[in-house]
């Protein structure tokens, strides 16, 4: 077995990184303040094309303070998709609010218009829909806010992992970056990002004065007074200025990373175009993948599973997962309501989202995998499949 291993997406840095981090000790700003934050938000903003920015310490922290700033509280609903992480849809229940769990649609791998509609018909009056962005491919935003703006209710997008993923809005007329549309939108720079900063995120809006909010409460929401006057609960989540030092030095990158990341998804379409059984995560036809992490799915009628493709991966020392288990099948969650896509029944499971994640998996998209890497990968998935 070799002794190099393949990662499915390991940190990338550049020198800039230390030169930001080296200043921020060159002045002793090693606090969670400093130039570097204000930098890295400013530079954020910039980036994403948004007005404001707060950084803090991690995606979920972004999350979680956008439940706050839209005022989530005991006995309200939640529409999330189910299709995600656990970091999604937590912070619901950290404001003791209860999700509702709204299935994929075939099309993009995200939140289902369809199953939207019908959850708003049950719970007209959730306090947000949070949209996420899966694996950077946008989700069906323009029909999912059309909804939204129909029920009167706040948009919010879990942008975690579609960092530079653009969308074309037919209903603005304006092609613009996930996390921008809604009312709020959250970023993850954790270990595996797109661009790290080892642990962080940012919350974003149009709302100058909601993220001044998201700032006070990150900061233990301490009142303007001498002494330490506290009026609300506060969270200690403000990202520090060495981290945000290392994110400002990414930033400095991320257009290398997206185009590197979509070489690889590329090249896993050629490699596997001729396979009918594989089919690749979709993208959004209205958008611009970041493509953070390749997915495939294996036809139901093909004999070779997901857990096959990902031991032979993993006895040759390479690293790839499986597709997030949809949250309406955790445990955890076993209480919450969830809403199908139409489309759920006709494939044995009952929902699109859990027919995904049984026959899908996530392939290695490590932007420092080398041309000699990709086919050693793309040799082993064919091998089974010929
Ligand atoms: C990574 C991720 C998060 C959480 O971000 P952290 O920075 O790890 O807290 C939230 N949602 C999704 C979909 C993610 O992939």
């Amino acid at each position: 077995m070799a002794d190099r291993k393949i990662y499915l997406a390991s940190p990338t840095m550049h020198g800039d990184e230390q030169r930001f981090v080296q200043e921020a000790f060159d002045t002793n700003w090693v606090a969670p303040l400093g130039p570097n934050v204000n930098g890295f938000e400013e530079e954020m903003a910039a980036y994403a094309g948004t007005s404001h920015a707060a950084a803090l310490d991690s995606g979920t922290a972004a999350l979680h303070l956008a439940m706050k700033l839209l005022g989530v509280q005991e006995g309200d609903y939640v529409m999330c998709s189910s299709l995600t992480f656990a970091a999604s849809c937590n912070p619901i229940t950290y404001e003791k609010a209860t999700p509702v769990f709204i299935d994929s649609e075939p099309g993009t791998w995200n939140m289902s218009p369809e199953a939207l509609r019908r959850a708003l018909e049950k719970y007209p009056h959730p306090k947000a829909v949070e949209c996420v962005h899966l694996y950077g491919t946008p989700a069906r935003i323009d029909e999912i806010m059309e909804i939204c703006e129909e029920y009167g209710v706040p948009f919010l997008e879990d942008a975690a992992e579609s960092l530079g993923s653009t969308y074309s809005s037919e209903r603005l007329g304006q092609t613009k970056m996930t996390g921008t549309f809604g009312r709020f939108g959250a970023y993850s720079f954790n270990g595996n990002k797109i661009i790290t900063t080892s642990g962080g995120g940012m919350l974003v809006s149009g709302d100058g004065e909601a993220i001044q909010k998201a700032r006070f409460l990150s900061t233990q929401a301490r009142d303007p007074a001498r002494w330490y006057q506290h009026s609300r609960i506060g969270y200690n989540y403000r990202m520090s200025n060495i981290t945000a030092g290392i994110g400002r030095g990414q930033l400095l990158h991320i257009g290398e990373h997206i185009t590197r990341k979509r070489e690889i998804y590329e090249t896993y379409r050629n490699a596997f175009a001729d396979i009918d059984a594989i089919t690749l995560n979709p993208m959004n036809p209205r958008g611009e993948a970041n493509c953070w992490l390749t997915g495939m799915v294996i036809d139901r009628d093909c004999p070779v599973t997901p857990d096959q493709v990902m031991d032979a991966l993993q006895a040759a020392n390479i690293e790839s997962r499986p597709i997030w288990k949809p949250m309406h099948l955790q445990p955890v969650y076993a209480d919450a309501p969830f809403f199908a896509d139409p489309q759920g029944a006709e494939n044995g499971t009952g929902s699109v989202s859990a027919d995904i994640f049984e026959r899908g998996l996530c392939l290695p998209s490590d932007i420092k995998n080398t041309p000699e890497e990709m086919e050693e990968i793309i040799g082993i998935v064919r091998g089974l499949f010929c």
